[in-house]
């Protein structure tokens, strides 16, 4: 068992260190002052994801994407994840679903989205419909060639930025047939009913959306009428890696940030360090830091380079984000304890790393849902596959 990296795979992990040292932190304070960045601020670092080739990175060359594999693409949302403020959206990530469009789905849809001329927000929840999307009242009613959609939609990230959304809803009202539709958001009863604010100050937004009567066509169905919980179970499996990969790298900047101030922060004569109860705090941080990661590589690397049955993948994804984004929550609560009040100002990135990560244990699945999908599986097939 050979576990380090290749040449070509360390290289990519340091260039996403570069980057996001040299164009994500940088906008740090300016984000969480502004609750957002400016225009000319945003075309920057997008210039900069195309000059440094890291637009689209999970999507295939041939549709304009990077084509790296799950497990480069964990090594690079590893080192975002650093960024606070969730600065590591800017750089685009298609939804992976996108991929089962026809030809002319990606001529219209993909195509610009991975050259950044287009982006998508994917919108499941309701009011009614989160944890169980069974429950899910948006319908698209079929009528002549094409349908008719209804409903509202909560939390839609990146909303604000999109310009189409993939809206996930049951045709004819049958839960049975829950499909995904492509909708352009300039579409006629297409409504932003309004932005929430939350906890964090990310550079993007979650709003609400109506749609009355919006008027599709057949070709607005991304893969097959009633095939809409596969590709969302798809679109969950990439994004819970993901999420996995950035709470990691978030664990990692707060030990470090963390440790460098234990070092020099002198009390009763001492530095922080050399008291027992510090130094306990960030033995532990690390220790499941290490942990966490071990896990997250192990299984970005099966996915990427091993034939896995997608049953399998999807409770190791669900294993990986549970682990990763409540390790994290732990790491980070001890950081700010030991920077003590400097912990709690929002100049600090560990003050800010608190606030961002909380919804990791949150969105795309709670932790409870995790839990639910390890326990189903463990019931259905057993515990063979958590090993290593
Ligand atoms: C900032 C943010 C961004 C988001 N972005 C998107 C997005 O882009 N697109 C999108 O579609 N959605 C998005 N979401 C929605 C998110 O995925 C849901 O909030 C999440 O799935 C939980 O659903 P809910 O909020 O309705 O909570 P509920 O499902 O009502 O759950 C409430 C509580 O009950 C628990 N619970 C529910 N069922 C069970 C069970 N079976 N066993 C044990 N406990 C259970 C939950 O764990 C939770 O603690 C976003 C949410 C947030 C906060």
């Amino acid at each position: 068992m050979d576990l380090r990296l290749s040449e070509k795979e360390a290289e990519l992990r340091r260039r996403a260190r570069d980057f996001v040292e040299t164009h994500l932190i940088p906008h740090e304070l300016d984000c969480e002052a502004d609750d957002g960045l400016s225009e000319s601020a945003l075309g920057g670092i997008r210039s900069a994801v195309v000059e440094w080739r890291f637009n689209a990175i999970n999507h295939a060359v041939a549709d304009g994407g990077r084509g790296y594999d799950l497990f480069e693409q964990m090594l690079i949302e590893e080192q975002w994840g650093r960024a606070t403020n969730a600065l590591w959206d800017v750089p685009w990530r298609p939804s992976i679903p996108l991929r089962y469009g026809t030809e002319s789905q990606k001529e219209r849809y993909l195509r610009p989205a991975c050259r950044g001329e287009r982006r998508d927000a994917y919108a499941i929840t309701e009011e009614g419909a989160g944890s169980d999307p069974s429950m899910v009242t948006t319908t698209a009613v079929r009528k002549g060639d094409g349908y008719v959609l209804n409903g509202e939609k909560w939390h839609v990230t990146t909303g604000d930025v999109a310009d189409f959304f993939l809206v996930h809803a049951h045709v004819d009202g049958d839960p049975a047939r829950p499909t995904v539709f492509f909708v352009d958001k300039d579409a006629p009863g297409v409504r932003l009913v309004r932005t929430p604010k939350y906890m964090h100050t990310f550079v993007y937004e979650h709003p609400i959306f109506a749609f009355s009567d919006v008027a599709l066509g057949s070709e607005a169905v991304l893969g097959s009428v009633g095939g809409g919980n596969h590709l969302t179970r798809e679109w969950f499996v990439e994004e819970r890696l993901m999420i996995g990969a950035r709470t990691v790298g978030a664990a990692t900047r707060a030990l470090e940030l963390s440790g460098d101030f234990a070092k020099e922060r002198r009390q009763f004569g001492k530095v922080l360090m050399d008291f027992q109860g510090v130094g306990f705090m960030l033995a532990d941080m690390t220790a499941e830091i290490a942990a966490s990661q071990a896990l997250l590589y192990r299984v970005c690397w099966q996915a990427a380079r091993t034939e896995m049955d997608p049953k399998d993948l999807h409770a190791l994804a669900s294993t990986v984000k549970l682990v990763c984004s409540e390790m994290a929550g732990r790491v980070i609560d001890r950081a700010v304890q030991i920077f003590g009040g400097r912990g709690y100002m929002r100049e600090n990135p560990v003050e800010r790393l608190w606030r961002d990560l909380r919804v990791d244990r949150i969105w795309e699945g709670t932790s409870e849902i995790q839990r639910a999908v390890i326990g189903n599986h463990l019931r259905k097939r057993g515990p063979g596959i958590f090993g290593a």
